[in-house]
C-alpha cells in the first residue's frame, strides 16, 4: 500500500469523511485488520476562510504549498487536498512537490463520463461555481456541459456552505433549499449533480434528490484508495 498525503481542515467536518471512507475503504479491499498509511496536514481554517474572501489567493498557494512540503517530506509519495475550492492552487502546490495530486476534478468527471452524462449541475462554494479552475477542467478536459445555480441561489448555496455545515450544523430548511436548486436544475435539463463541495455530502443524499448525484467526497476518497492499492 502507498502512503497518501492529505491537506485537510477545509474543513475539519468533511476530513473526517474523508478519513473514515479511505479507512474503511482499504479495509474492505485488505481485510483483517488493514488501515490507511495516511500523513495529514490539517490547517486552521479560519485564516484560510479569511483570506479565501480577501481573494489572497497568493498568500494561500505559499500556506498550501509549504503544508504540500511537509507531507511530501513525511512520506507520502501522493497527495489529495480535501477540498473542492482549493484546488484553485494546484498549479501552485505542483510547483513545490515532486509527488502526484489526485484531482477532485478529474476523479469526478471520469465517473460521470463513464456514466455517459453529458450535462451536469454544479453546486460548491462560490468560488468553485463561479470560477474557470474548476468549471473549465470539467468543460475543457471532459467535454462536460456545466449548468450552474442562478445569482441568488449561488449566494444562498455558499452562506449555507460556510455558516452552517462548516461548523457541523445541519438544518432541515437548508436540505429542502439544496433539494429545490436541484430541481431547478433538472427543469434546465442537467442529467445529474455534482456535489461541489465536500460538506455537501453531509447535508443532501440521494432520496432528496432528483438528479443523481456526485458526491466529489465520496469519489475522492475511492480514487484515493484505488490509487493507494496500485501497483
Ligand atoms: N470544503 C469545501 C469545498 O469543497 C469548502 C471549504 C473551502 O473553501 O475549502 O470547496
Amino acid at each position: 500500500m502507498k502512503t497518501l498525503g492529505m491537506l485537510g481542515g477545509m474543513s475539519w467536518e468533511s476530513t473526517q469523511s474523508y478519513y473514515q471512507l479511505i479507512n474503511k475503504g482499504i479495509n474492505q479491499k485488505l481485510g483483517g485488520l488493514h488501515s490507511a498509511r495516511i500523513i495529514l496536514n490539517s490547517v486552521d481554517f479560519d485564516q484560510i476562510e479569511k483570506l479565501q474572501h480577501e481573494e489572497a489567493w497568493e498568500r494561500m498557494g505559499i500556506i498550501l504549498a509549504n503544508a504540500a512540503y511537509s507531507v511530501e517530506k513525511a512520506g507520502a509519495e501522493g497527495l489529495i487536498i480535501c477540498t473542492n475550492t482549493m484546488h484553485r492552487l494546484v498549479p501552485d502546490i505542483r510547483k513545490h512537490i515532486a509527488i502526484p495530486i489526485i484531482h477532485i476534478a478529474d476523479a469526478t468527471a471520469q465517473r460521470l463520463v463513464a456514466d455517459g452524462v453529458t450535462k451536469v449541475g454544479l453546486l460548491g462554494t462560490a468560488f468553485t461555481m463561479e470560477q474557470d479552475f474548476y468549471k473549465g477542467r470539467l468543460s475543457e478536459k471532459f467535454g462536460l456541459e456545466v449548468l450552474i445555480p442562478d445569482a441568488a441561489q449561488r449566494k444562498q448555496i455558499h452562506q449555507v456552505i460556510y455558516d452552517e455545515l462548516c461548523l457541523g450544523i445541519i438544518r432541515e430548511a437548508s436540505r429542502d433549499y439544496y433539494s429545490q436548486v436541484i430541481h431547478a436544475l433538472a427543469e434546465q435539463g442537467a442529467q445529474a449533480v455534482i456535489l461541489g463541495c465536500t460538506e455537501i455530502g453531509l447535508l443532501i443524499s440521494q432520496s432528496e434528490s432528483t438528479l443523481p448525484l456526485y458526491d466529489t467526497t465520496q469519489i475522492h476518497a475511492e480514487a484515493a484508495v484505488e490509487w493507494m492499492l496500485e501497483h
